[in-house]
């Protein structure tokens, strides 16, 4: 089983996400190795969350900047689904036992980034929310990160 870790999350809560949006960045970048993007569609991308609740806590965002679900066009709607359909199938390769697939809508319900909707994919295991070891080096942490990237972009090749 592959190990399950969350020391991201403190990071996340003190961090300084700094000015712009990040996912309108990552979409218009060309580094996707760097960014954690994983995959492109037509209208929207994939890339893995840099604060992950689980190992393989993915994200599928629209490549317009829509903070509103009911902003979303009907192309954007299909693809975005569709992207979460292919990606639950590629973190098959982690082996999970099942997954969490949810939109936090507004600050107040939990979302980062809110000015810009996205899906987020936590494959979960049995046990997996009593595994909260602590670590305190950033090296590590990306480390882990790239080694994710890396595997789902084999499953990725392997499955599509
Ligand atoms: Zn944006």
């Amino acid at each position: 089983m592959e190990q399950i870790w969350a020391p991201w999350r403190m990071a996340y809560i003190g961090g300084d996400r700094g000015d712009g949006c990040v996912f309108c960045d990552k979409a218009a970048s060309a580094e996707d190795e760097q960014n954690l993007v994983l995959l492109r569609g037509e209208k929207t991308f994939v890339l893995m969350n840099l604060y992950p609740y689980n190992n393989g806590h993915l994200l599928v965002v629209p490549k317009r900047h829509v903070g509103e679900m009911e902003d979303l066009n009907e192309e954007e709607m299909m693809e975005l689904f569709k992207m979460t359909r292919k990606m639950v199938k590629v973190l098959g390769f982690f082996k999970p036992q099942g997954f969490n697939i949810g939109i936090n809508i507004g600050s107040a319900a939990g979302a980062g980034i809110p000015g810009h909707f996205h899906i987020h994919i936590v494959p979960r295991w049995i046990g997996d929310t009593n595994f909260m070891p602590v670590f305190g080096d950033v090296r590590v942490i990306s480390e882990s990160l790239e080694g994710t990237y890396k595997k789902l972009k084999q499953s990725l090749a392997d499955l599509f």
